[in-house]
């Protein structure tokens, strides 16, 4: 078969930088959509996506482009997501593809993201295209950011095409140069089936969908295929792309991107990352899969009703198939009942799991306050991995304890130098260098403990900086910190959903800081409620939210029926997000306060 019309790419960026916007143009400019049917961003399809304007998950469509040289070319374009927290996801994509689009906003120029999302796609030795957008900005400055492709990413910028998402110019060109500069896929048609797994979902009718690129062979309705890791077989249901519907074909061929309908209604007999390939005929070698991606983040999740603790248990499983980087096993809490931990990439990514989780499993959850994972060496010599605060054992018993360092960059122009020093500081970080990268912006590279970073680090880099740095982050090391565990009382009985570990120079601010938050946040009750902040037995600050005057029923005297009915039914609806604690109603956002202290 010949492949020399297929050119299979992605398009990667930092965030906001318009990827999602160029895919519209690309949709646009090949008739895939029409235009009085396009709607913006298309590719987000998660309501998530389209109410916060961010891309999550990667999304492959295919269009057929008629070239300037008169032959028909199948795309498939991969658009992926930008936040740092879903780098996995773009990995994943690049491993399908030949070539990447890689889009550089022309008013900001070459930032954090792009800068590891251009590295992710060198180290997978793809053809690079670049594309500077938004050039219908009075402010873009194309020619420095020409440069900046050059100078700060080794990438020569004499190809790259000049954009603008939003009035379709250049895009026509930037379609030309993918048909040039992106090497056709290769393989063997003849040989047997080898198809990597990219994606999947779990669909109620039809079992799980695998997204797959076809390396080798050839992917028919009716075959018997194999996941080669997992070791299952299945009868082939169907086969087809996505323009953006899902379109059946007759067959998936060689170097061909498209989906697979699996049949299997086992969440866990799909794996991102494994080979498909025939069962009779199964091909030498698998593809080399994907590194598994770590969770750094861990969190409770509980149902508020403890019903509907089954449901999450199938819930998770089920996300997961769409979602692998999940892990998750059960927690109990004295105060929220049955559960589980749940580990995830970041905060965004936790948001976003726990917003799919309500959504589209009609579960009303609440999540505690996200932890690290801890390294504790007890005096017996023994070393525990604890992801919550509860775990921690009796000081007595601890010799030290090691938390997460990331290696951490920020991209920021020379003026915000000292603001991020200072910010780093306060978050117990130690910046190591910095380089110039030209005149307009500084790298500059920090160690900094992750517990630092999930709390409210982005959102005052961002503030302090006004907008301006960008930031990216890995994995360093662990290394020893002097950590306590701080608990909160509530009206004196300790509730265990609240506690956190807290370094102990940090350990009084954060405790009046969150004492004062949660008198915010907790509602009035019949009675007063003392708030508490405790390290071991001491108490080492409080608040007390005052008790409610009047019952609400009492401002309508009787008379208007209709009017109390409402009343009632709005309390019912405040309530519904609240969980009693002992006496105490308490609302989700106290589980996350300790995000919001200042
Ligand atoms: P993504 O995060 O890379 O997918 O970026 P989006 O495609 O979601 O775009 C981010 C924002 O930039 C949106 O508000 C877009 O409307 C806007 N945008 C994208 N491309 C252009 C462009 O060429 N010109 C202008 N003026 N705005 C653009
Ligand atoms: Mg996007």
């Amino acid at each position: 078969t010949d492949t020399s019309h297929i050119r299979n790419f992605s398009i990667i960026a930092h965030i906001d930088h318009g990827k999602s916007t160029i895919s519209d143009r690309i949709l646009e400019l090949t008739h895939t959509v029409e235009e009085r049917d396009l709607e913006s961003q298309m590719l987000d399809s998660m309501d998530i996506e389209r109410e916060r304007g961010i891309t999550i998950k990667s999304n492959a469509v295919r269009v057929t482009y008629t070239a300037d040289d008169g032959q028909d070319y199948d795309f498939n374009l991969i658009d992926t997501p930008g936040h740092v927290d879903f780098t996995y996801e773009v990995s994943r994509s690049l491993a399908a593809c030949e070539g990447a689009v890689l889009v550089v906003d022309a008013t900001q120029g070459v930032e954090a993201q792009t800068v590891s999302n251009a590295n992710l796609a060198m180290n997978a030795d793809l053809d690079i295209v670049p594309a500077i957008n938004k050039i219908d900005l009075p402010s873009a400055h194309p020619e420095e950011v020409k440069r900046e492709i050059e100078e700060e990413l080794a990438i020569p910028a004499e190809d790259s095409v000049l954009v603008s998402g939003k009035t379709g110019e250049g895009i026509h060109d930037l379609l030309e140069a993918i048909v040039y500069l992106v090497s056709p896929p290769s393989g063997d048609a003849d040989a047997p089936l080898k198809a990597l797994i990219l994606d999947s979902y779990f669909d109620e009718y039809r079992g799980i969908i695998a997204t797959v690129r076809v390396f080798d062979g050839q992917i028919r309705p009716g075959a018997r295929l194999r996941m080669m890791a997992l070791g299952d077989t299945f009868l082939c249901d169907g086969v087809g792309v996505k323009r953006p519907l899902e379109t059946p074909v007759d067959v998936l061929g060689v170097g061909e991107v498209g989906y697979v309908v699996t049949g299997l209604k086992e969440p866990g007999l799909v794996k991102t990352g494994d080979t498909i390939t025939e069962d009779e005929r199964p091909c030498a070698e698998a593809c080399p899969g994907y590194h598994e991606a770590k969770p750094m983040v861990f969190t409770g999740l509980f149902p508020i009703d403890n019903k509907q603790y089954e449901n999450l248990r199938d819930a998770l499983e089920k996300l997961h198939v769409n979602d692998p980087s999940l892990t998750w096993e059960p927690e109990t809490s004295v105060a929220l009942g049955f559960g589980f931990r749940v580990g995830f990439l970041g905060l965004l990514h936790m948001e976003v799991v726990k917003e799919r989780l309500e959504r589209e499993f009609s579960l009303d959850l609440i999540a505690t306050s996200p932890s690290v994972n801890y390294h504790v060496y007890c005096t017996d010599g023994t070393m525990l991995q604890i992801t919550s605060p509860q775990d921690l054992p009796d000081v007595t018993r601890i010799d030290h304890i090691e938390e997460p360092y990331l290696k951490a960059k920020v991209i920021v122009p020379p003026d915000f130098m000292g603001a991020v020093m200072q910010l780093v500081v306060d978050h117990r970080g130690e910046t190591k260098d910095m380089v110039y990268l030209s005149e307009r912006s500084v790298e500059m590279h920090f160690d900094i403990p992750l517990a630092e970073l999930i709390l409210d680090f982005f959102d005052q880099l961002k503030s302090r900086t006004k907008g301006y740095a960008s930031l990216d982050y890995e994995f360093s090391d662990y290394r020893t910190s002097d950590l306590v565990r701080l608990d909160i009382l509530l009206a004196g009985e300790e509730v265990d959903a609240l506690s956190f570990i807290v370094h102990r120079d940090k350990a009084y601010d954060m405790a009046r800081g969150l004492c004062d938050k949660l008198k915010e946040i907790i509602p009035q009750q019949l009675f007063e409620v003392p708030i508490q902040g405790a390290i071991g037995n001491k108490i080492i600050s409080r608040s007390t939210v005052r008790a409610r005057r009047k019952d609400v029923l009492a401002k309508c005297y009787g008379g208007d029926i209709s009017r109390k009915r409402k009343l009632l039914e709005k309390q019912k609806e405040g309530k519904k997000r609240m969980k009693s604690i002992g006496r105490v109603e308490v609302p989700q956002e106290a589980f996350l306060a300790v995000l919001k202290v200042d």
